[in-house]
């Protein structure tokens, strides 16, 4: 029998708006952030915004890609209620992110790279009572791109460090 559930997930739509995520994370990069970019799509496929990791630049960890995205799509629909809306990320969401997501409302979530360390835990963080809401995850959208530009930051990272060590 065919696997259609598989095949939603890698939907080419799915695959534009992640390539759009990674736009975001690039622009990160160049900014000297943790590469991480998030975009909020409405359910007729309209991209409501699209955001990059600012922490150093705020000096605030509240400069998460998805907070920043999901603020300015709130801001544009003049809602907090972002239901039917999907939200695409790089990097699997933290703990506050993804509190975020589901208090938001927003019906799926798409992430690139599954994070050990930060991420949410996901699977634990839906058992949660306040955050019990369904809300449809899929990780591993493009992930060895979501991988390779975090890879690449903090390989120039360590580079620098070694550099004013020297
Ligand atoms: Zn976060």
């Amino acid at each position: 029998m065919k696997d259609t559930n598989k095949d939603t997930n890698k939907d080419i739509n799915n695959i534009v708006f992640m390539n759009k995520a990674l736009k975001q994370a690039v622009v990160a990069l160049k900014k000297n952030e943790v590469p991480i970019g998030a975009v909020v799509v409405d359910k007729n496929g309209k991209v409501l915004a699209r955001a990059y990791n600012k922490t150093e630049n705020n000096g605030c960890q509240a400069g998460h890609a998805e907070v920043l995205a999901i603020q300015k799509a709130c801001k544009k629909l003049g809602t907090w209620r972002l239901d039917d809306c999907s939200i695409y990320v790089t990097l699997e969401p933290c703990l506050m992110c993804f509190g975020l997501v589901q208090l938001s409302r927003i019906k799926n979530l798409f992430f690139g790279a599954s994070c050990g360390e930060f991420g949410s835990g996901i699977g634990q963080a839906k058992e949660h009572k306040l955050y019990f809401r369904r809300i449809n995850i899929i990780g591993g959208l493009k992930e060895i791109e979501s991988v390779d530009i975090l890879k690449k930051f903090f390989k120039s990272l360590r580079k620098t460090k070694k550099k004013k060590k020297g």
